[in-house]
């Protein structure tokens, strides 16, 4: 018996949207009882890909984040279902029942992550299901996972600990790990906030190359050197952090910028002086 999980590597999204179209092709006007229900002309996304833009102008960043069901270990759209209509199989797969679920809207409303979709033409609830369908039949993956050109998407048994997959799904991160839910679906790379800016030297009007730039934190100390731009960047910081930005250059006066992640941190040019008694 396999155990799957999917990894979802955001870095790796470049947000073209083929696993989307995939799921469509392989859903929209098919059956394929009695694990799902053709997927309806309109309105559904059972896989979306949220955008999350990040920073403002003129440092911003652009992610996109694939979200199909996180086919939890512990479902909250389980719950309110009767009648065995959402049921979690054996290899981890939750999957909400065609024939039983008829007319329980409620199911739709349970899932705090909203990946379940109503059909009203049906009057069913739907929602992806790691295409159960395909792997009953032999297929080591699902449709979106196997269109996806930039390898974004991955897929595999947790049990079998030689797999690459297996090594990595132990690095990778719940999407809302406040929730709780033991999900299978998991991310590498979720965007965090950053901290960046851009260093010149004000007398010689140049961009300050190879500039030290450290962040220091309660929890964390980071150097970089700025480009050949005089940008620099600390990504994947916390939310809601204090930290301290210190600039230094060799013959000028440092300068040091108290900031805090409630949102991302663009310092904007940062004009180094000469140091006192320093002289060109
Ligand atoms: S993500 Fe939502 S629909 Fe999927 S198993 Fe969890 S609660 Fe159910
Ligand atoms: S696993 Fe299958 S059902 Fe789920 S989003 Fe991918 S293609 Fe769609």
């Amino acid at each position: 018996m396999k155990n799957y999980g999917m990894l979802i590597d955001v870095d790796k999204c470049t947000g073209c949207y083929n696993c989307f179209l995939s799921c469509r092709d392989e859903h929209y006007g098919n059956d394929f009882p009695p694990i799902s229900s053709a997927q309806p002309f309109k309105d559904h996304f059972w896989m979306q890909i949220i955008e999350r833009e990040r920073g403002k102008y003129p440092k911003v960043k652009v992610s996109f984040i694939p979200k199909p069901c996180m086919h939890c270990d512990d479902p909250p759209c389980a719950r309110p279902s009767v009648n065995g209509a959402v049921y979690k199989r054996p290899d981890g797969i939750v999957i909400i029942d065609p024939e039983k679920s008829v007319g329980q809207k409620e199911i739709v409303s349970a899932c705090p992550h909203r990946v379940i979709f109503w059909n009203e033409a049906k009057n069913i609830p739907q929602k992806c299901t790691l295409c159960a369908h395909l792997l009953d039949q032999g297929w080591i993956e699902p449709r979106c996972v196997e269109a996806c050109p930039t390898g974004a998407l991955s897929f595999g048994d947790l049990d079998d600990p030689k797999s690459e997959f297996a090594k990595l799904w132990n690095s990778g991160q719940a999407l809302a790990p406040e929730l709780e839910l033991k999900p299978r679906v998991k991310y590498l790379a979720i965007p965090k906030r950053f901290v960046a800016g851009a260093v010149l030297l004000k007398d010689r009007d140049e961009c300050a190359e190879n500039a030290k730039v450290t962040l220091t934190g309660r929890k964390k100390k980071q150097t970089v050197k700025a480009n050949n731009f005089g940008d620099f960047e600390f990504e994947g910081l916390g939310e809601g952090e204090a930290f301290a930005v210190k600039v230094e250059y060799p013959g000028y006066a440092p300068q040091t910028f108290e900031v805090q992640t409630k949102t991302d941190v663009y310092l904007g040019e940062i004009l180094l002086k000469r140091a006192a008694g320093k002289k060109k």
